[in-house]
């Protein structure tokens, strides 16, 4: 998955059989082998149909013929979503749940602590249950993704919101097969292998339920499905629903670098670890813009015109390349606490800032080296990522690891605060973590190795392989980055991972010969990803993040404007006499330089009005990477492409 920054970027039968070879090993470490005697369930597969017709109406309708044999019997819904890292299915949206055998009903009752299980007997003789259930594509109370998934237009699937199994039992062991109606007329994609196409249904192969739920998809009354890359195997799609026939027409230019992040990745990570590849895209403003990886494809969502708007395109540009970049760290290399054996057993994210901290820096890297962004853009994002946990109180009391720990109630993605809670600064802290082992790894080699070695190491194991999760714990990482230069891995990690310094891990940024600085002005990025969501970021000048109504956002601990009185959700009415506007906030800002008498505010808490005073004169602060000359410039290094220029030409 990718974090959605508000302050700053990002910012088959024979699978059938290696996924059941591949996860039994920590199924066999957790209670499931002592439930899989459970007696209820047979091997054949489950035969499940989704009917998407009504998908406009936010109404996905699930039937199942699930194979059980005589007796007490679990169903489970997925509550662990992989990639979400925390226990989001949407059961909240599940209605109409019928159970049904024979023609007769089978009454049910809900487990009174795992809201995700049902309870029933199956009767004696009764060899197939029907089950049939709605998906509510609304806003629910879990927060999940699934929930605005569908527009006049489009769906997107995540199976995981109509699927019920067996309790219990390893999701790489329960097969399941699939078929699908959507509206009529609508085309569609996915990495799932179709068997059977009649008019608007499709039937797909038998898949372990792992590997369903692993499999989104995608339909649109607008859709393309383009090749990318075509030289190299496996193949590799885009599958891109847009709300109005334009959108899915997409610049050659942009197609051009999704084929070069394609090389690119191949190049770097030297496997795969799929059979084919789908990019799964929905341009939409009413479809969730997010992103959820998976081993064959992943699942992007960007604003409508978040590919031909050119600000839209490079403040997301790290989209793809993040979730493709998953296929193999996240999906095939797992920590061990995420590499669970079916969706109901608890998630430890502890090793989150390696899963999605590493992740983000090769996805920011990789979409330089394909044109997605130029180095310049590469260093103006990790501008803002560097100042943004640069000057975050909240390290004093909560270190990186403990993000990744609390990954699950951190996703609240609140700026309220924000700087003083932390949030999922696994992800950025993560990025500077990996910037930082990455130079050293050039300095400590003179120049011979970089970091792409240790992916070769760590995320080639093995060589090209089917979907299948290898997990790895602290000690692995220790160890794959010895291997490629020998250093006190272990203390450089356990350091930062456990820092309570008031201030960002910057080697990285300083080993690549650059430095934090602040000017007046902001970066065209800082400006791009401004002008998106409006407001004021004065956060670096006197502690404040505001949006675009006056309302604040952020406080920063222990800044002029928290001295001052300010606080989050308290909205500012006027700025030096004159009602609220960002303008007229950033003219103060720079009108303060200089003068001697502070700036004054009037504030709102709900409706209670005050006067505040900010004795500041420092002008506007933004963040900048500024070259240091002495030293080699390591990040044009790290984002040169990898592959040549003349392959990125077909
Ligand atoms: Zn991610």
């Amino acid at each position: 998955m990718i974090l959605i920054m508000m302050n700053g970027p990002a910012r088959l039968s024979a699978l059938l059989i290696s996924l059941a070879f591949t996860l039994p090993s920590f199924a066999q470490k957790h209670k499931v082998a002592e439930h899989a005697k459970e007696p209820a369930h047979t091997s054949e597969p489950i035969i499940l149909h989704v009917d998407l017709t009504d998908a406009p109406r936010h109404i996905l309708h699930a039937h199942e013929q699930i194979p059980v044999t005589a007796g007490p019997l679990e169903l489970e819904y997925p509550q662990w979503i992989p990639g979400d890292h925390r226990p989001t299915g949407p059961i909240d949206n599940l209605a109409g749940l019928f159970i049904r055998a024979n023609g007769k009903d089978i009454p049910w009752r809900r487990d009174e602590v795992d809201m995700y299980g049902v309870h029933l007997t199956v009767p004696e003789g009764v060899t197939s249950l029907d089950v049939s259930y709605d998906f509510l594509a609304v806003p629910g109370g879990t927060g999940s993704d699934e929930d605005d998934a569908t527009s006049a237009n489009m769906a997107v699937l995540e199976w995981n919101s109509v699927v019920l199994y067996p309790a219990h039992i390893p999701v790489a062991d329960i097969p399941i097969t699939a078929s699908i109606t959507v509206p009529e007329g609508w085309k569609s994609g996915t990495a799932l292998t179709p068997t059977q196409q009649s008019g608007n249904e499709t039937s797909f192969q038998t898949v372990p339920v792992y590997t369903l739920v692993d499999s989104p998809f995608i339909t649109g009354r607008y859709f393309r499905e383009i090749p990318l890359a075509p030289e190299i195997t496996p193949k590799h799609y885009l599958d891109v629903a847009g709300e109005a026939p334009e959108d899915v027409e997409i610049k050659p230019a942009v197609l051009d670098s999704f084929s070069r992040l394609v090389r690119e990745a191949s190049a770097l990570y030297q496997s795969h670890h799929y059979e084919t590849y789908h990019f799964v895209l929905s341009l939409s403003d009413t479809v969730r813009g997010e992103g959820l990886e998976h081993h064959q494809s992943s699942d992007n969502g960007l604003p409508e015109h978040g590919l031909s708007d050119e600000s839209l395109a490079m403040v997301d540009a790290d989209l793809l390349p993040h979730e493709f970049t998953h296929s193999w760290n996240g999906k095939y290399r797992r920590p061990i606490g995420l590499a669970t054996p079916d969706y109901a057993t608890p998630m430890r994210g502890d090793l989150l800032w390696v899963y999605e901290g590493m992740t983000q820096y090769w996805g920011d890297v990789l979409a330089t080296r394909s044109g997605l962004w130029t180095p310049e853009q590469f260093k103006e994002a990790l501008a803002l990522t560097a100042a943004n946990l640069d000057q975050k109180p909240g390290r004093t009391w909560r270190n990186l690891e403990d993000t990744a720990i609390a990954a699950q109630i951190l996703r609240g993605n609140t700026l309220n605060y924000s700087n003083w809670r932390r949030s999922q600064d696994y992800y950025p802290e993560g990025e500077l973590l990996w910037l930082d082992a990455d130079t050293t790894i050039r300095q400590l080699t003179h120049g011979q190795k970089s970091l792409n070695d240790f992916c070769v190491k760590f995320l080639a194991l093995g060589g090209n392989t089917p979907p299948k999760v290898v997990p790895y714990t602290f000690d692995d990482i220790v160890n794959d980055l010895n291997s490629v230069v020998a250093y006190d891995w272990h203390g450089f990690l356990t350091d930062r991972i456990t820092s309570h310094a008031d201030h960002a891990p910057l080697g990285g940024v300083e080993h690549g010969g650059y430095k934090l600085v602040y000017q007046d002005q902001p970066t065209k990025f800082e400006k791009a990803e401004l002008g998106r969501r409006g407001g004021v970021d004065a956060f670096y000048s006197v502690g404040l993040r505001v949006h675009k109504d006056g309302t604040i956002g952020d406080v920063k601990m222990f800044s002029d404007a928290y001295k001052a009185g300010f606080a989050p959700q308290w909205k500012i009415v006027a700025v030096n006499s004159i009602g609220y506007s960002d303008d007229g906030l950033k003219d103060a800002l720079k009108r303060a330089k200089g003068m001697s008498e502070p700036m004054e505010f009037i504030v709102s808490n709900d409706n209670h009005f005050r006067t505040l005073k900010i004795d500041y004169h420092g002008g506007e602060q933004y963040p900048h990477l500024e070259r240091e000359n002495s030293a080699p410039d390591l990040l044009d290094d790290i984002v040169k492409p990898l592959t040549p220029a003349a392959a990125t030409k077909q």
